[in-house]
């Protein structure tokens, strides 16, 4: 005949568990009104660095691009504008796939000139594919966020922790 002694032990410990949440204070999460603390390592949206004269830093080098495992980017280079000295070309068009993108950080450490960077915003809920797809005016109204940690800089500092 099977021992009841463990259903009943389980049983207990399940009410136990219950009993000690009903009289434990409750948390009510007020998202979307008053997000939680992000993490600096979090990796959400890209976003393209502008220079002083808020010109895109990106000088269409397509390292990025080549570096993406994901091949979650797309540029369509052209001659840099009239009067812009220190580049020959610059992106006409930049995407990125945020359907595609595995949040890696690659593009960003491909760049040679500081131009994509990885910021802490969590991409928006959306309803269409290409309402994902990060263009170039969505990029650079990212401009201003600051970036996420990069990986080498969170590994220096877990480093630096574990070093005292
Ligand atoms: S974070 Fe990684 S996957 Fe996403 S665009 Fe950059 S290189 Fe590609
Ligand atoms: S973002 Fe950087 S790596 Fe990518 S094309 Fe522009 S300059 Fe080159």
């Amino acid at each position: 005949m099977p021992s009841i002694t463990e259903p009943a032990a389980a049983l207990v410990k399940g009410f136990g568990i219950t009993l000690k949440h009903l009289f434990s204070r409750k948390f009510t999460s007020q998202y979307p009104e008053k997000p939680h603390p992000i993490a600096p390592k979090f990796r959400g949206e890209h976003k393209l660095n502008k220079d002083g004269e808020g010109r895109v830093k990106c000088v269409a080098c397509f390292l990025c691009e080549t570096n993406c495992p994901a091949y979650a980017i797309r540029i369509k280079s052209a001659p840099a504008p009239d009067g812009w000295q220190d580049r020959e070309r610059y992106p006409a068009e930049f995407e990125v796939d945020l359907l595609k993108c595995i949040f890696c950080g690659y593009c960003e450490e491909a760049c040679p000139v500081d131009a994509i960077a990885l910021t802490n915003k969590i991409p928006e809920v959306e309803t269409s594919r290409e309402a994902f797809i990060l263009n170039k005016e969505k990029l650079l109204a990212n401009a201003d966020l600051p970036a996420a940690t990069s990986a080498e800089k969170y590994l220096d500092d877990i480093l630096k922790k574990w070093k005292g």
